[in-house]
């Protein structure tokens, strides 16, 4: 359909309509906003980027959710992390020596060096720690900083 020797890709685009991102299948024909609910013709958007593993494309568009000045040292916009597995006990572990080692709090970098360190998926980390601020078992206490309960 794209030339791409047949196989789907996962493509990152802005809808045509809203500007929000989301992810499409290059075989779809039309892809919804899941903003606005506009039916984006999937020949016509204009892609970012594109991904041949569906995990990269959600992790860039997770990724595009983190305000520009705290992304680097992100790794995974790359799409070279390695399928990694991250149970509850890694970041239960993870969240214990974060709390030991950074007392004061830490940075959403600090703690996404530490995971890579740990060899943790970023990814997954990043989204555990959104729903822990969710839950209210992470404190936000300025600086940018972030303190586990
Ligand atoms: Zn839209």
């Amino acid at each position: 359909m794209n030339g791409s020797n047949g196989r789907a890709q996962y493509l990152l685009f802005p809808c045509r309509k809203c500007g929000a991102l989301s992810v499409a299948i290059s075989t779809q024909k039309t892809r919804r906003c899941p903003a606005c609910n506009h039916a984006n013709v999937v020949a016509r958007v204009v892609v970012i980027k594109r991904f041949e593993e569906k995990e990269h494309a959600l992790n860039a568009l997770r990724l595009v959710k983190i305000p520009r000045e705290e992304r680097d040292g992100i790794p995974y916009i790359a799409g070279d992390s390695k399928e990694k597995r991250t149970t509850g006990e890694e970041l239960k572990l993870l969240v214990w020596t974060a709390k030991r080692r950074y007392p004061q709090g830490i940075t959403e970098k600090e703690l996404c060096t530490m995971a890579q360190q740990e060899g943790l998926d970023v990814a997954r980390v990043m989204k555990f720690v959104e729903k822990c601020k969710q839950d209210g078992t992470v404190l936000e206490t300025g600086d940018q900083k972030i303190k586990f309960l």
